[in-house]
């Protein structure tokens, strides 16, 4: 099985605001534990530690560009079920390659 560059990186982890609807918290039966999540206006949660001027999220484990792991990986929320790895659907994603760039990653597009 190839490699999932994921695994080696997780820099949109650390990089980017975390939000999603409220209802997919447990606090509302959903799968995302509410206590990583704080509460935002318009019925949304953010993940913990994403909120900040230099996110990382809580849920993120390791060291971003070596060895990374989701600790609520299969109950992450549909932000993250959403962000699509550039190129892993045959589409670029500009917001994946910057996230590496700016960890001193290779993108996987040039822009
Ligand atoms: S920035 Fe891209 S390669 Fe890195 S963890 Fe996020 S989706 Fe994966
Ligand atoms: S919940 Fe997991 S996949 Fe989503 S930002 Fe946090 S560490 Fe990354």
């Amino acid at each position: 099985m190839k490699p999932n560059p994921c695994e080696t990186c997780g820099a949109c982890c650390a990089m980017y605001p975390v939000s999603f609807p409220e209802e997919e918290i447990t606090e509302n039966s959903g799968l995302v534990p509410s206590d990583l999540t704080l509460s935002q206006k318009l019925s949304q949660r953010i993940m913990k530690g994403t909120q900040t001027a230099n996110p990382r999220c809580i849920a993120l484990q390791g060291c971003i560009g070596t060895r990374v792991r989701c600790s609520i990986y299969l109950d992450r929320p549909s932000a993250c079920r959403n962000f699509i790895r550039s190129w892993e659907a045959g589409t670029g994603n500009y917001l994946c390659d910057r996230a590496r760039s700016i960890y001193g990653l290779q993108p996987f597009s040039l822009y």
